[in-house]
């Protein structure tokens, strides 16, 4: 018989008719006449429960069934009188596929905390928790690619493996097939390079935008969706060594329009989300975080306030606080300093621009002050930064000058600057960490809780 997804059964129509469903064994409970078990298949935060008559089945039958085993149970669906559920199905066969010893199934109870469960990652997708998590994050890039798709956007394939190490993003991992126990020298003694796979170094790309600037002046309008790397040493809740971005890259297009684009853009989102991932929400909101489905309404239906970074550094000067990190105008904005914007002073996501040129990337374009760049920086609540952008510098002299400002190694950039030798045009994008918009959605507090398998420092196990 064809199987019923869970997600699918709680349909009035198919009261009263024989259905067959198959999943885990989340519990059984019960008596020698008759015997409940709550069944998950994955389909839905919803358990399904199964009730069986002990004069059809026997209690060797039953022994088999644990939690974590896998079953298919063949039966006739029945409206259901237990509280909490619409129904449950009255099983007449059985078939155990798989069993879980009790004694040796991790999982075997509930309400194990998420740092225990961050160290199996490989059964943590059967809890509750993490399979609401994975189902939003689904649908998130679903969302994602829709938004885009609607918009006339065209999903443009970035390399993963790059030569080019001017993007100063952060640092990098090198990819090599070199024997690191016998380096190729040259003759001034460095590592030969000229022998490597791809015969110069090359490393995993932090970042897509630089071949995007590419799609976008001849498209006109792209995005990314891949997974990016950066070695950043540093230990926080909100930073991955391997994690997915998001990189629009519009060509026509001014930091005003790169700002609406990004505001529409994780404004659909998350509506979307709310509208698809109803019963997950509310039970990651029910168990971590009530005020959860409060913030994600807010932010889909507020502005978000725009302001230049000079302002935002006067509001946090005047604001009395005292926070970790210094605040003056040439710093970088820290967490504390952006949630402490959009918490405490505004109440809403901020867009901050016009930073200073020394603290953000030489292509961004330089405003007439000689002082600041056209990047635009989108912090949220709980998050901190959630999207980086900007305006692009598409002044070829300008830019030009900025790179031997700075020292950049552009000898492997020739077709990067090629952009502005040939029908250069004002251009704009940004990048949003897909992973802090899981976060954002989902209530989680610790971005190792909403990738599958998280890749940090010393910790790729699974
Ligand atoms: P941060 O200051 O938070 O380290 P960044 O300024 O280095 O971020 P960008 O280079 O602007 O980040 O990257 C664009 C977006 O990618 C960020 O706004 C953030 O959402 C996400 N992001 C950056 N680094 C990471 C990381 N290590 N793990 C997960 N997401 C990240
Ligand atoms: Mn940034």
């Amino acid at each position: 018989m064809k199987r019923t997804k869970i997600a699918d059964i709680f349909d009035p129509a198919l009261i009263d008719t024989t259905v067959t469903v198959k999943g885990w064994v989340r519990s059984r409970r019960g008596n020698k006449h008759v015997q409940f078990v709550a069944l998950n298949d994955g389909s839905s935060i919803k358990t399904l429960q199964v009730v069986f008559d002990m004069s059809k089945f026997s209690e060797e039958d039953m022994r088999p069934i644990t939690t974590g085993s896998s079953i298919a149970v063949t039966g006739t669906l029945v409206a259901s009188m237990g509280k909490g559920q619409t129904c449950e199905v009255q099983a007449d066969t059985l078939e155990v596929y798989g069993t879980a010893d009790p004694e040796a199934y991790p999982l075997q109870k509930k309400g194990h905390s998420l740092e225990f469960l961050r160290e199996i990652a490989h059964l943590r997708p059967r809890t509750n928790t993490f399979s609401a998590v994975l189902r939003v994050r689904s649908a998130l890039a679903f969302a994602i690619h829709r938004f885009f798709q609607e918009r006339g956007f065209f999903y443009l394939n970035t390399p993963l493996i790059t030569a080019s190490d001017a993007e100063g993003a952060g640092a990098m991992f090198q990819v090599t097939t070199l024997n690191l126990n016998e380096l190729p020298k040259t003759e001034e003694g460095k590592i030969d390079y000229s022998e490597d796979f791809f015969g110069k170094m090359t490393s995993l790309t932090v970042s897509g935008q630089l071949e995007g600037e590419l799609g976008a002046t001849a498209l006109g309008a792209i995005y990314t969706f891949g997974p990016t790397f950066r070695a950043e040493n540093s230990n926080t809740p909100r930073h991955l060594a391997e994690f997915w971005m998001i990189e629009p890259e519009v060509a026509f297009c001014d930091i005003a329009e790169n700002m609406d684009l990004a505001e529409d853009f994780i404004k659909y989102c998350i509506t979307y989300a709310l509208e698809t991932c109803k019963d997950d929400i509310e039970f990651l909101a029910k168990m971590y975080d009530e005020e959860l489905l409060n913030r994600l309404n807010e932010v889909v239906n507020c502005q978000f306030v725009r302001l230049t970074y000079t302002e935002g550094v006067d509001i946090l000067l005047k604001s009395g606080k005292k926070f970790e990190f210094p605040v003056y105008w040439g710093a970088d904005l820290q967490s504390e300093h952006e949630r402490y914007l959009v918490e405490e002073h505004f109440r809403r996501p901020v867009i901050l621009t016009d930073y200073p040129k020394e603290i953000k990337a030489f292509y961004m374009k330089q405003n007439d002050d000689g002082k600041t760049v056209r990047a635009m920086d989108v912090l949220f609540p709980k998050i901190g930064e959630i999207i980086g952008g900007s305006e692009r510098e598409e002044n070829y002299d300008k830019l030009m000058t900025r790179i031997e400002e700075l020292g950049i190694p552009m000898k492997d950039m020739w077709w990067y600057l090629d952009t502005r030798r040939f029908g250069t045009v004002p251009h704009s994008g940004f990048g949003l960490g897909f992973e802090r918009l899981v976060l954002f959605v989902t209530g989680m507090t610790n971005i190792r809780d909403v990738i599958p398998f998280p890749r940090t420092p010393k910790n790729a196990e699974f």
